[in-house]
């Protein structure tokens, strides 16, 4: 049994004073039992916690650790930024050079606005797009997770489904009278919908990869079919690439699906490791933001340089390429090794993957929604989830959560990772 103590006293210590001891609900381990380790350091691909134990790590932080934990690029920039100040409130020269990076790597952003979270960039945008289409109706579909903002917090996904509250308590229904939740991948909803209330719906947003349900992809067509029916309808497709964005390709989903969106949200690997959101889309939707603009949007940290010198690094490191090829041939071998480890174990799974990002459904039938993959077997995923970490492999604490391979992980990381999941398959 790994040793546990310094993390339990911590977090006896902690509940006493941060509810439910953790500052971010999935961190509790509440889907899979048992209490959470406390990090005290990480580096590359590998997490060690207060008790000496060390992990190969599939979480990433939740995905913004592209390169893997700390990188050295990473670290000096942000040493260099902070000896210069830590916030100056004033624009500073790294918020161009993010905005240029990131107006270069995805075509259809031509102005982007940088924010301290991804909840604020979904929050940001749908603002937005009310403002500048001057309607007030927004798409949602269940399952999408698009940060805590009022109006999106129905269906949502993520630590809200992980806890069976799909919907939160102190959110008047009136705030979320103007979201119209549909099924993800079903065509005739969204017609229905604009068959409906056409006139008055502002915009879709959608992850074009939800993620924040395990993973399951837009079947074919579907993507393309969202895009028409809201130019048809003067509506906005807002892609929420909080997740995907500069990790499916360096323009995201939307590039690797070949999608031009009006609006796309940022975040995660942006900040590299750092809080840090963006929205951005075309210049004519953007220029009405403040101060140009009637749409309101302001932060006193937006464009922190500690923060834009983290993500430019990051971003700079990804411009090449090569960090896509590498981490999409892993994840390959991964799902290949854990498909293999299931089958040897008699185990029904779905391995669902693109890229870098994963999920493994214990499921009999393969996911396509939100309903499918709430047939999966959260027990058997529990175990399994015990039983890595006991070999040293730390994925998600949930059945519906992504994992994220690195640029830091490596052969020997996955060898590794699928013989763990070979021994505890067979127990489970
Ligand atoms: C993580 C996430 C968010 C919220 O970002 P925060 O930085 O946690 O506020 C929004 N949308 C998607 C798709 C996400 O994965």
């Amino acid at each position: 049994m790994r040793s546990s103590a310094e993390s339990q006293s911590l977090f006896e210590k902690a509940q006493q004073w941060i509810p439910g001891g953790v500052n971010s609900p999935v961190r509790a381990f509440r889907a899979v039992g048992g209490n959470p380790f406390f990090a005290v350091r990480a580096s590359r691909a590998t997490v060690w916690d207060a008790d000496g134990n060390e992990y190969i790590d599939y979480v990433g932080t939740w995905g913004p650790a592209i390169l893997g934990h700390a990188p050295g690029v990473v670290v000096e920039a942000v040493q260099k930024a902070a000896e210069h100040g830590t916030s100056f409130g004033i624009p500073n020269p790294l918020e161009v050079r993010m905005a240029e990076l990131v107006v270069n790597a995805v075509p259809s952003v031509e102005k982007v606005r940088m924010c301290n979270s991804g909840t604020e960039a979904t929050m940001s945008a749908i603002r937005l797009a009310r403002g500048f289409t001057k309607r007030n109706k927004i798409i949602k579909f269940e399952g999408c997770y698009h940060g805590h903002v009022d109006s999106l917090l129905v269906k949502a996904g993520s630590g809200a489904l992980t806890l069976g509250q799909p919907d939160s308590a102190g959110v008047p229904a009136e705030f979320t009278s103007q979201t119209i939740v549909l099924p993800f991948n079903d065509v005739e909803s969204v017609r229905g919908a604009f068959a409906e209330h056409g006139r008055d719906i502002a915009g879709i947003i959608l992850e074009p990869v939800p993620a924040n349900a395990g993973l399951y992809l837009p079947r074919g067509g579907y993507l393309e079919f969202l895009r028409d029916i809201t130019a048809e309808h003067d509506s906005l497709l807002i892609f929420d690439e909080v997740m995907t964005g500069f990790r499916l390709s360096l323009a995201g989903a939307q590039g690797h699906f070949g999608i031009t969106p009006d609006m796309s949200c940022f975040g995660k690997i942006i900040g590299g490791g750092l809080p840090v959101g963006a929205f951005g889309g075309r210049a004519e939707i953007m220029d009405c933001l403040a101060p140009d603009g009637p749409v309101y949007q302001a932060g006193t940290l937006s464009g922190n340089p500690l923060a834009m010198a983290a993500g430019v690094a990051v971003l700079e490191a990804l411009v090449d390429g090569s960090v896509y090829k590498k981490i999409e041939a892993l994840g390959q071998t991964l799902s290949d090794g854990l498909a293999k480890a299931a089958a040897a174990a008699g185990v029904s799974v779905q391995l669902q993957r693109i890229g870098s990002m994963s999920c493994c459904y214990f499921a009999d039938a393969p996911v396509y929604n939100m309903t499918d993959a709430m047939q999966s077997d959260r027990d058997r995923f529990a175990k399994y989830f015990q039983g890595m970490l006991e070999e040293g492999v730390y994925i998600a604490p949930s059945q519906f959560e992504a994992g994220f391979i690195s640029a830091a992980h490596d052969e020997a990381a996955i060898e590794k990772t699928v013989a763990a999941a070979t021994k505890v398959m067979k127990t489970i």
